[in-house]
């Protein structure tokens, strides 16, 4: 490498992200030493972007920088907790100094918008991946989980799901679409996710059970009713779906890439009935931009409702988007 591993830690990586007074020792040592938080519980998530599998070859730099972090923020986010600290480990094929320079400045503007310091990792070379470790705290006993849900509960979720989906085709040119706006509003989506950190936090005390869509709405809605020990119904009609994504693919198509594309880094989660009208009025949905799209119910499996009957979403191309990933 033209530029030595030591000048290219110290240069991108050494000061990334937010100064915290709980970073005894930081970048630059063996490891690192940490100030744990008296009374919180301390909250651990690792997640690994690999070039071809998780993000298109060539894709910018700075979004896989900002994705790198952002999906674990996004675990985070889930949990309900507060982040702190990050390492990365990267490994690149060569050290490009323009590649890395966008690659930092985009984990480190994510990282100081939710007061994150990056404080160690390992700097490998091979084929590209980027693998960030998240740890975080939580006040003891009060963590979201995705195991406490309970059948009756409302299922609501955050943001407008399939929006980064549909980026992620226009990224590999698998979708065309000829308004411009629309199609850069999508990418971004799909480039630059937005973790739901500030809603996860202030879940906590409303929402039962929460998870965060990573896989696609359907599929993780499942997993959290599987974790609940319940299943789950999801109102076809009641998907929010953003204008940018309906001008672009129309409304059967965008209802399929809410329910199966992934990528979507929002949050869902279930209310017990009694704590309904808080969340309502302490988090208006409006402001917080999050929609009811379901319930869980006593039968296992998730499954979509079009007028009060069970749809069977594999008709409508279920399967083809679930194999084209
Ligand atoms: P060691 O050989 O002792 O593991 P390294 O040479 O791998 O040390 O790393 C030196 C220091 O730089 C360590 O503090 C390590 O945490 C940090 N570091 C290495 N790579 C990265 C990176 N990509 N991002 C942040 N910190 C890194
Ligand atoms: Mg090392």
């Amino acid at each position: 490498m033209p530029l030595g591993e030591f000048a290219l830690i110290d240069r991108f990586f050494r000061g990334c992200g937010a100064p915290r007074p709980d970073v005894t020792l930081g970048v630059g040592d063996d490891a690192a030493l940490l100030e744990c938080p008296a009374g919180r519980q301390l909250v651990a998530a690792i997640d690994t972007l690999v070039e071809g599998t998780h993000f298109p070859p060539g894709c910018p730099a700075a979004s896989v920088g900002h994705r790198a972090l952002a999906v674990n923020l996004s675990d985070l986010a889930a949990m309900g907790a507060e982040p702190a600290w990050a390492l990365l480990a990267l490994t690149l094929p060569r050290a490009e100094e323009r590649w890395l320079e966008e690659f930092s400045r985009g984990l480190a503007a994510l990282a100081r918008e939710f007061g994150v310091a990056l404080v160690g990792g390992d700097t490998t070379r091979g084929p590209l991946c980027a693998t960030v470790q998240i740890l975080g705290s939580v006040e003891r006993g009060t963590a979201l989980t995705r195991s406490g849900g309970a059948a009756g509960e409302a299922l609501y979720v955050s943001g407008t799901p399939g929006d980064a989906a549909a980026g992620l085709k226009l990224e590999q040119a698998r979708l065309a679409v000829a308004d411009a706006r629309a199609a850069r509003y999508l990418r971004e989506r799909f480039l630059f996710p937005s973790p739901r950190v500030a809603l996860g936090r202030r879940l906590r005390g409303y929402a039962s059970a929460c998870i965060d869509v990573s896989d696609g709405l359907l599929g993780d809605a499942g997993k959290l009713a599987r974790a609940s020990g319940c299943g789950v119904a999801l109102d076809y009609e009641a998907l929010p779906l953003s204008q940018s994504l309906l001008n672009a693919v129309g409304p059967e198509l965008a209802r399929e890439l809410a329910l199966a594309g992934g990528d979507d880094y929002e949050l869902l989660f279930s209310v017990p009935s009694a704590r309904a009208a808080a969340l309502l009025g302490e988090l208006p949905a409006q402001e917080w931009g999050y929609t009811r799209i379901g319930s869980l119910r006593r039968e296992p499996g998730a499954v979509l409702m079009r007028d009060g009957s069970v749809i069977d979403f594999s008709h409508c191309g279920f399967d083809h988007f679930a194999s084209g990933r």
